[in-house]
């Protein structure tokens, strides 16, 4: 099948792009036509080799999102490389679960720099570059489960409302240049990450939870945040989609 090519000449900045959701995106935008700049903890090693054996170019970046340090760099890197950069996905992070009785100061810290501080490290790193190339689109993943009832996730919760927030305000301070900001909300999905931290359990019980009654798979992200870095949502911006088969609403 022929995937149309609206993101031809973009640069496209995905960061937790080793695996996961993240990876998707990576592979969907470049099928799309963008030139993926897959950024992770680790060298993306699998998603490097899926990009070029799919017949796309791109550039892999280590760096931890939630270090201004290596995020700075990270920007430095896309300007000398490409001199702008045109979308950027903070799609980052990491859910583990814990008890408000065992939730300490350290942890709290960690999930706030990893989830929310990142994406406003990001934005700071690639803004100089994306408004050198005057258009702009800024993705930031948060979650459905800012309406779950499950407990121990109060500090995940705060942070993923936070991306929203983030959003919302970044949306009217970075407009008069051509750049939109919105928030996508995934359901679970069957990631590595998530089956790490989740029993099989819980997966079935999101499922029954949503409209579309099937576990969220990571290429189900790719259409919504395809459209929103496209130049057909240019209109859209502020706005919070779930792309999570009908969970939170
Ligand atoms: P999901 O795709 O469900 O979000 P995964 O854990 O499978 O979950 O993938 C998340 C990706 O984000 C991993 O590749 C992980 O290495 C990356 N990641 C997590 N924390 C950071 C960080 N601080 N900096 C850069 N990448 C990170």
């Amino acid at each position: 099948m022929s995937v149309p090519q609206t993101h031809t000449g973009r640069v496209a900045v995905i960061t937790g792009a080793g695996r996961g959701i993240g990876q998707a995106l990576a592979l969907g935008l470049a099928a799309r036509g963008a030139t993926v700049v897959a950024v992770d903890l680790h060298y993306p090693e699998e998603t490097m080799a899926l990009l070029t054996a799919a017949g796309h170019t791109g550039m892999g970046l280590v760096a931890d999102v939630s270090d201004p340090v290596q995020t700075a760099a990270v920007g430095m890197r896309i300007t000398q490389e490409f001199g702008h950069a045109d979308i950027l996905v903070n799609n980052a992070g990491v859910f583990p679960f814990v008890d408000i009785d065992d939730l300490d100061y350290d942890i709290w810290r960690r999930i706030m720099a990893v989830n929310l501080d990142s994406q406003f490290l990001m934005v700071k790193a690639v803004l100089p570059a994306m408004k050198a190339g005057g258009w702009g689109r800024i993705i930031n993943l948060t979650s459905n489960s800012i309406v779950t009832n499950a407990p121990g996730l109060s500090h995940y919760m705060a942070s993923k409302m936070g991306n929203i927030g983030f959003s919302r305000g970044l949306a009217n301070d970075v407009a008069p240049f051509g750049i939109t900001v919105n928030a996508v909300g995934p359901t679970l999905t069957i990631t590595p990450g998530v089956r790490e931290v989740h029993p099989p359990e819980a997966l079935v019980a999101v499922a029954q939870a949503q409209a579309i009654k099937r576990n969220g798979r990571p290429e189900d992200l790719v259409g919504t945040i395809a459209f929103l870095s496209s130049d057909d949502a240019a209109f859209v911006t502020g706005q919070t989609i779930m792309a999570d088969g009908g969970y939170a609403r």
